[in-house]
Parts: C-alpha cells; sequence; structure tokens
C-alpha cells in the first residue's frame, strides 16, 4: 500500500501538468462550457479515482460517486451569477449545493463527511457527530478585509451564506482605495453599498470551496503541517494557492490578472451563460 505521501506526489504530478497546459496555450482562450465540467465534474472523478486506487477500494465507482458530486457543484455555479436578483433561499440553495456536491466528490472512495463553510469557519459532520472548526483561510480573509477598509455587511452575508463586506466608491464606481468595482478573497468579497457584481464574486467563493478539495493546500507543502493544525483548524488554502500560482503566470506572461486568469474567466464565462441579459 503506498504512503500518504506517494499519494500527495501523485496527485499534485496530476495537477501541475493542468495548470501547466490551461496556463501555456498561446493565446488566451475564451472560456466554455466544456472547461467548466472539466473543473467541476471531470478533476474531482479523476482525483476520486486516483484516491480509491491507492486505498485498494473501486476507482470506478469513486469517479462516478465524484461525478456525480461534481454535477451536483456544477448546478450551483451555475446559479452564482443570477443570485443577486434571486431569494436568500435561492442563495442559500445554491450555497448547499456546492457544498454538498464537493462533499460528496471528495468523500468517494472512504466514508461520507458532509463539510460546509459558513463565514470563518467549516461545519464538519461525520457519523452523526458535528463538530465546528475555524479554516485558516477563512479566518485570515475577513480580517484582511477590515484591514482594507471594508465593513461587514451584516444584512448580505445572511443573504448569501457567506461574509460580506462594503465599502464606499470613488466617482468612478471603483472601491475606495482599490482599482476594482468588487473583489473576493477566498471565502470573503466586498462590494460597494449596493452589492453589485455581488454574482461575479459569489463564483469565487464557490471556487473556495471547490478548491479546499485538492491537494494543493499549504499542508501539502510544509513537512508536519497537517500533523501540527491537527483536527483544531482546517487547511482551506488551496483557493489561495491557485489564485496565487495563476496570478505568477499572469505576471510572467504579461497577461491581466483581472481578466485572463482562468479563475477569472470562468467567473465571466458563468455571468455571461447564466445571467439572463434583460437583467
Ligand atoms: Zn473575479
Amino acid at each position: 500500500m503506498p504512503s500518504l505521501c506517494s499519494l500527495r506526489r501523485i496527485s499534485l504530478l496530476l495537477i501541475l501538468p493542468l495548470v501547466a497546459l490551461t496556463c501555456m496555450t498561446e493565446r488566451v482562450r475564451a472560456f466554455n462550457e466544456r472547461d467548466v465540467l472539466v473543473l467541476n465534474v471531470v478533476l474531482p472523478a479523476a482525483f476520486a479515482a486516483i484516491r480509491a486506487y491507492h486505498k485498494g477500494e473501486n476507482p470506478e465507482k469513486a469517479a462516478l460517486q465524484a461525478a456525480f458530486g461534481g454535477y451536483l457543484m456544477h448546478q450551483g455555479f451555475k446559479m452564482a451569477p443570477t443570485l443577486q436578483e434571486k431569494s436568500a433561499a435561492k442563495a442559500w440553495q445554491a450555497k448547499c449545493m456546492v457544498n454538498l456536491g464537493a462533499s460528496i466528490a471528495e468523500s468517494a472512495g472512504d466514508e461520507f463527511v458532509f463539510r460546509m463553510d459558513i463565514g470563518p469557519v467549516w461545519l464538519i459532520a461525520k457519523n452523526g457527530d458535528i463538530k465546528i472548526r475555524p479554516g485558516l483561510n477563512s479566518v485570515i480573509a475577513p480580517a484582511v478585509h477590515y484591514l482594507e477598509g471594508s465593513t461587514l455587511d451584516f444584512e448580505r452575508s445572511l443573504r448569501y451564506g457567506t461574509m460580506a463586506f462594503k465599502r464606499s466608491t470613488n466617482k468612478d464606481g471603483t472601491l475606495n482605495g482599490s482599482s476594482a468595482l468588487a473583489y473576493s478573497n477566498a471565502n470573503t468579497f466586498t462590494t460597494n453599498g449596493t452589492g453589485a457584481h455581488a454574482g461575479h464574486e459569489l463564483v469565487h467563493t464557490f471556487q473556495y470551496r471547490r478548491d479546499s478539495m485538492y491537494p494543493l493546500r499549504v499542508g501539502n507543502f510544509i513537512k508536519g503541517f497537517d500533523e501540527y493544525l491537527g483536527d483544531r483548524w482546517v487547511d482551506d488554502t488551496a483557493w489561495s494557492i491557485n489564485w496565487g500560482l495563476q496570478c505568477s503566470w499572469a505576471d510572467a506572461t504579461g497577461r491581466s490578472k483581472d481578466f485572463d486568469i482562468p479563475m477569472e474567466k470562468e467567473a465571466y464565462y458563468l455571468e455571461k451563460r447564466y445571467h439572463e441579459p434583460w437583467r
């Protein structure tokens, strides 16, 4: 039976060529439905198959379960850009679908564990036992938004099921002290007082939940880190590492971090494809 270490190495080997493939295409290609399905369904299935194979479980069964979870996630992602105009119930429905789908996918080939991010903490349900644990990234991100001058928008946080902040704007509509109209950091986002572009930022918070199932976490790069964290914290750093890598690639190749990186292209694609134009 291969060790956990070799399992991690294999998972990383799988993800690196994928990152490279996405990033090394000559021209910046438009994002399409196939790319979204690869991210939501194909990748989780591939990871589940590898994990199951190394645990001596049935890889096909695990891949099928993960693909089903991925499809649920996909449905939640499609709802994200429309949630600005929809009810809070719809927003929570989308969030629950993404979290349930991601939990089904990451549990494939193992016992089922439901994990859901709610603000700075994660709810972890396993064997009828529910634990609440802080996430490394989900605790740091709101603190960063505070430090950057945003204030918590309690009403919108409750409505979207994720920590929403607001900030005053400049004459051109950009947020004070920033060149962005709105921005997100992992599970958290800041908009202007009217909540403009919240639908786009929600896609990023869903990406945060999806990325949390992948081995691109700090704990996979620093020896002994997982053991140090133990059961006290959730290592939810994958979104930030993914974003950091994509931004470094954009910097190195003279591309735009706001438009050309795959994470942004996915958010813009979903907005365009699933947001009815008359709204
Ligand atoms: Zn964005």
